[in-house]
């Protein structure tokens, strides 16, 4: 088999090298390739087109695969559509080279939350498997450690996007708000993208669904595999007198106990058990690991405790909907918000008015954010992190929180998120020592 992989990233490399160990051959086609595309390539021993001559490539291959960051509308994925060569992401090779089960979880948000929790739950339950999908640990490189007996697979959008035969055991989907419409054409096909996690599945696999978020349960409803639903007031999982609890075997844990207890974070850990319970995991290691949960970095983490203000580094927020998550779970805060927007609407954010003491925008968005907030909040704009760590600082009353939840990408000041986080944290650090 001949595949052009677009994008030599951590995944295309990986999808590269996987293809070559399975007698397969590969052209790569990457839209910058500088100096480390070049000597990753000759590495392995692999031709690069440069992007003009990619769309003439694709007639000369089985199969194109694109890399998850390569946009719907790149001109090889088009031709190939065009021209009926298939599209695989990492998912369906790894469908296709390994029949091992599957536990996947996609929405919007609480991906990467949900993935760990339902591997650490899986862990405990004695279970070997390990979390893959993401950019760190492609499918196809787990696909090789030894001694796995499943994988939890975080599946994004890009990834499944181009699928067929990819199939989990027990999928989850989250939730779904608007998210990258600077890579789908539309909502619709964001939407459609999502719900191929459980095209493929049959009567012996289970859906796990939002209960609460009618499109999940709409295409929960349409699928051959059994549904199991989780949610805050709604499911069959869900939190009852401040118990979150699992059909047939009652409380798995109390709210009131966990380190993590925001609206969504029990959401998120209703989910997991759902899943965790529905692959055969047992109830109290799922509770186990929800006692002891204290979170993932840049979520909602608490950076400074000063004066009665709390601040919390959620940079991860890169969409609305995770803002509205944030905020919702204090009583008044000062919001830090904005970045490079990935062509979404923040007038959603308006309704969170009512608990806001202010807003800071920032970055590229900062126009897009004050308009957003006008007449429901104070805002003031800062063109530094500096600048927004002092003017929150100044608005900030005792028993508040301020919250970095930008709901933006990163990029116009940051290489990604967790650099943003960081120097967020460093800078509230400094201004706390310097003014306790
Ligand atoms: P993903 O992998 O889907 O991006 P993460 O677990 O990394 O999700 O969380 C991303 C952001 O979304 C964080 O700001 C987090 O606080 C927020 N978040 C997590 N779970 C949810 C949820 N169920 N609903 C809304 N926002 C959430």
């Amino acid at each position: 088999m001949h595949g052009l992989v677009i994008g030599l990233g951590v995944t295309g490399e990986a999808v590269t090298r996987q293809l070559q160990r399975r007698g397969g051959t590969v052209t790569v086609t990457d839209d910058r390739p500088g100096p480390a595309v070049r000597d990753r390539a000759q590495e392995l021993r692999v031709p690069v087109a440069g992007a003009e001559e990619a769309v003439a490539l694709v007639a000369e291959v089985d199969v194109v695969l694109p890399s998850p960051g390569v946009p719907f509308g790149h001109p090889a994925v088009q031709a190939a559509l065009r021209q009926g060569v298939p599209i695989w992401s990492e998912f369906e090779l790894a469908a296709r080279w390994d029949s091992r089960p599957v536990v996947a979880v996609t929405g919007t948000n609480g991906k990467t939350t949900v993935t760990t929790l339902i591997t650490d739950m899986l862990v405990e339950s004695g279970r070997k498997v390990v979390a893959a999908g993401n950019n760190e640990l492609p499918l196809v490189d787990a696909l090789d450690l030894p001694g796995v007996e499943a994988f939890v697979v975080e599946a994004s959008s890009f990834r499944l996007q181009f699928t067929e035969s990819f199939r989990p055991a027990v999928g989850a989907w989250l939730n779904l708000s608007p998210d990258h419409l600077d890579w789908h054409p539309s909502l619709e096909h964001y939407t459609a993208a999502k719900a191929r996690i459980w095209t493929a599945q049959g009567p012996d696999d289970l859906a796990v669904a939002n209960a609460e978020d009618p499109v999940v349960l709409e295409h929960a409803r349409k699928g051959s595999a059994g549904t199991v639903t989780f949610g805050l007031h709604e499911g069959d999982f869900r939190l009852v007198a401040g118990e979150l609890r699992a059909p047939e075997h009652g409380c798995i844990a109390r709210a009131d106990e966990l380190p993590r207890r925001l609206p969504h974070d029990l959401v998120n850990g209703l989910a997991a058990c759902a899943s965790v319970i529905s692959f055969g995991g047992d109830p109290a290691s799922c509770s186990a690991v929800l006692r002891r949960f204290e979170g993932l970095p840049h979520r909602v983490r608490l950076v400074g405790d000063s004066g009665g203000v709390r601040w919390y580094d959620d940079s991860k927020a890169t969409t609305p909907a995770s803002v509205l998550a944030a905020v919702n779970g204090f009583d008044s805060v000062v919001l830090i918000a904005g970045g490079r927007n990935k062509g979404l609407d923040l007038r959603v954010l308006a309704p969170l008015g009512p608990r806001l003491r202010g807003v800071v925008a920032i970055g590229e968005a900062a126009q897009a954010v004050a308009d957003a907030f006008a007449g429901v909040a104070p805002v003031s704009t800062a063109t530094s992190m500096e600048e927004a760590v002092e003017r929150a600082a100044f608005m900030a009353e005792p028993g508040d929180a301020v919250i970095l939840s930008p709901g933006c990408a990163s990029y116009d000041w940051y290489n990604n998120y967790g650099e943003r986080g960081d120097h967020f944290a460093s800078v509230v650090g400094h201004h706390l020592r310097a003014r306790p």
